[in-house]
């Protein structure tokens, strides 16, 4: 029987609103797994246990290096957690993985996974269509092909900013900022610009269709204002690269495929594959500051009063959480900045259980509403449909949690539905993450990128935040959890040969 969480919202018009208790096997028990003394010095210390910190944590244990991994929440998983609820497994975060995805991939792979995927997409239920409402028109019903097409269309001329649909500019999106095919000043010049600089180029282009289902998809992409002048271009431009150019790829590399043993379950495999190393922990563990020693050694501080020193740190904080903790000492100035500014993707992401499985094959768009997607996905062992659906930053007026009707009522908009009942997590207010998948806001690459990938001292970040390929999503979050714990191990092994070379010349 898994433990329960409790991060995550559930809500029925008989029961009202819930909060947390779900079934969910990244909850690890007992919570404290620390068996080394207090003053031991662990060869990595690492704080929090999404992706980026799990597979650091894996690839440092495995290596035989001593480690322990501080945890703010109940579980790992961070941004990424199953629930189990009526025999179903809701993703409240991070969800879809791709073959496209090489971190994510591979471990798919390690773990044998790779074969064990659902998907997204099914024919075959009663209302197997497109729906989509736009500002100006009657509610359009179509084929999920010709939805396709009118927002291939539309996404096409919007990212074909070189006349070659962005191979010219971005050819090489795990190496965007520095490859030997782009000058970079030329990337920066793009870097600059602003979804809404870029659809107001190109809207004299598109049918009142066009521009309403690509204004939407920018906005579900995103989680950035309704203006879209927070959101930026250079984000849709590498996203679309990561699809390899096509936007034919984009459904079947983005929200197609689902890890049967859901994310928890690939989490919780790295998680014991690094326990069974000797990996110690500490959940429920809110890391308040990080201070170097004049030895070079790295403390994480507990808001608690604990404290846990490394020879190396890494921190996998989200973004929008860095100001949170105190960094002794302080972090750059262009660091903090970049933390200061954030990134700007504040979405929902709501599942809803709806009577009958004939909306399990429909999608839908409509635009503007506090939920502007909607895919049908699967449906639960009772028979009714599972639909789930995705809203921008509307934080100014809708909690999710506060606010039920409305999010029925959003449902509604899309496609006459009987909500049964809602499933989500309030990503946005939740302080270990303080924001949705990391989007950033124009100019942010250019400025910030590099600074936020670099160490400060001995302590490293790690988060699919500030990854070079995949970023915002899980693979980013692998990549950045394998790159600094490959840098660490040599800069270790380097450490340990000179302080036996010096041994042995004593
Ligand atoms: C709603 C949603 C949908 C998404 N959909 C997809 C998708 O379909 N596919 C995809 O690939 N990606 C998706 N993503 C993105 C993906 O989930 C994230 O980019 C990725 O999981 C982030 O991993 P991470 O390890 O970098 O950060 P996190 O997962 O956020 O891990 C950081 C950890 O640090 C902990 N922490 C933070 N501060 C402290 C502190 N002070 N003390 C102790 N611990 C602390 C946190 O609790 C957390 O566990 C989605 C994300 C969301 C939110």
């Amino acid at each position: 029987m898994p433990a329960h969480t409790r991060d995550g919202y559930a809500w029925t018009p008989q029961g009202g609103m819930k909060k947390g208790q779900f079934a969910c096997v990244g909850v690890v028990s007992p919570i404290h797994n620390v068996k080394s003394p207090s003053d031991f010095v662990y060869d990595v210390v690492i704080l929090g246990g999404g992706y980026a910190g799990l597979s650091a944590a894996r690839d440092l244990t495995n290596a035989g290096r001593s480690v322990i991994l501080i945890e703010g929440r109940d579980r790992i998983g961070g941004r990424t957690f199953t629930i189990k609820e009526d025999g179903f497994g809701y993703e409240m975060g991070g969800t879809w993985v791709s073959h496209c995805q090489p971190h994510t991939f591979r471990e798919l792979l390690r773990y044998k996974m790779d074969r064990d995927l659902i998907t997204t997409r099914q024919h075959g239920y009663e209302n197997d269509y497109y729906t989509f409402k736009v500002p100006g028109l009657p509610t359009r019903k179509v084929s999920h092909e010709e939805a396709g097409e009118i927002s291939a269309r539309g996404w096409n001329l919007f990212v074909d900013i070189d006349g070659a649909g962005g191979r010219k500019i971005c050819p090489l999106p795990h190496a965007q900022l520095d490859n030997i095919r782009v000058d970079r000043k030329e990337v920066e010049k793009w870097d600059a610009y602003s979804c809404w600089d870029r659809f107001q180029e190109i809207k004299h282009l598109l049918s009142v269709e066009e521009s309403g289902l690509l204004l939407s998809l920018l906005l579900h992409i995103s989680g950035g204002e309704g203006n879209l002048r927070n959101s930026s271009l250079w984000d849709m431009i590498r996203g679309h690269a990561l699809c390899n150019h096509a936007f034919s790829d984009f459904e079947d590399v983005w929200f197609m495929y689902k890890l049967r043993e859901g994310q928890s379950g690939l989490a919780r495999k790295i998680f014991d594959d690094a326990v069974e190393c000797g990996l110690e922990y500490s959940f429920d563990s809110h890391v308040g500051a990080v201070e170097q020693l004049p030895s070079t050694f790295v403390r994480a501080v507990t808001r608690d009063g604990r404290h846990y020193t490394g020879r190396k740190l890494i921190c996998t904080a989200p973004l929008n959480t860095l100001k949170s903790i105190e960094f002794n000492p302080p972090l750059s100035s262009l660091r903090q900045e970049a933390i200061t500014a954030g990134h700007i993707n504040y979405m929902s992401k709501i599942h809803a259980v709806v009577e009958g499985s004939g909306m399990a094959s429909w999608n839908g768009a409509c635009y503007p509403n506090v939920l502007l997607y909607a895919y049908g996905d699967g449906v639960l062992p009772n028979g009714d449909a599972h639909v789930v659906a995705f809203g921008t930053d509307e934080r100014h007026h809708f909690v999710p949690e506060s606010d039920p009707r409305k999010i029925v009522q959003a449902f509604h908009n899309l496609h006459s539905m009987d909500v049964k009942k809602l499933v989500f997590h309030n990503w946005n207010n939740d302080p270990y993450s303080q924001a949705g998948p990391c989007f950033w806001p124009p100019g942010f690459m250019t400025k910030y990128q590099d600074e936020l990938q670099s160490r400060h001292g001995n302590t490293f970040f790690a988060s699919a935040d500030w990854a070079h390929g995949w970023r915002a999503f899980i693979d980013g979050a692998l990549e950045q959890g394998f790159l600094n714990a490959r840098d660490i191990l040599h800069e270790l092994r380097e450490e340990d040969y000179e302080r036996s070379s010096c041994r042995s010349a004593l």
